[in-house]
């Protein structure tokens, strides 16, 4: 991000590095270090836009690969498209494993 902020005064530029030390449009005190006069500074938050392509959306094939995590059973059976992150799970073969998972977490807990 640039934080070139022009002086007022004598319409020279500076560089302020420290500028994320206040909140986005609260207004600070800056001393200009050509004039040395004072100035009122804010700065706005811009949002930055991240792209990039879906060949699936746009009638290709979605690029499904397998879903990993804690606890594996959750995600048996769970692909997730790396375009788009849609989410598809194949229910019988989730269902299975989630019944396992629910038995052992069973079987563990008699022994408390
Ligand atoms: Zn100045
Ligand atoms: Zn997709």
């Amino acid at each position: 991000m640039s934080c070139d902020i022009k002086c007022p005064y004598c319409n020279k530029f500076l560089n302020d590095n420290d500028y994320w030390e206040n909140e986005p449009q609260e207004i600070y005190e800056k001393e200009c270090p050509h004039c040395y006069k004072i100035m009122m500074v804010s700065y706005e938050m811009n949002p930055t836009f991240i792209t990039h392509d879906a060949p699936c959306k746009n009638g290709g094939k979605h690029d499904w690969v397998p879903m990993t995590g804690a606890p594996v059973e959750y995600f048996a059976g769970r692909t997730i498209c790396t375009w788009c992150d849609e989410v598809k799970v194949e229910k019988e073969v989730n269902d299975n494993a989630m019944n396992d998972y629910r038995s052992k977490l069973k079987s563990a807990n008699k022994g408390a």
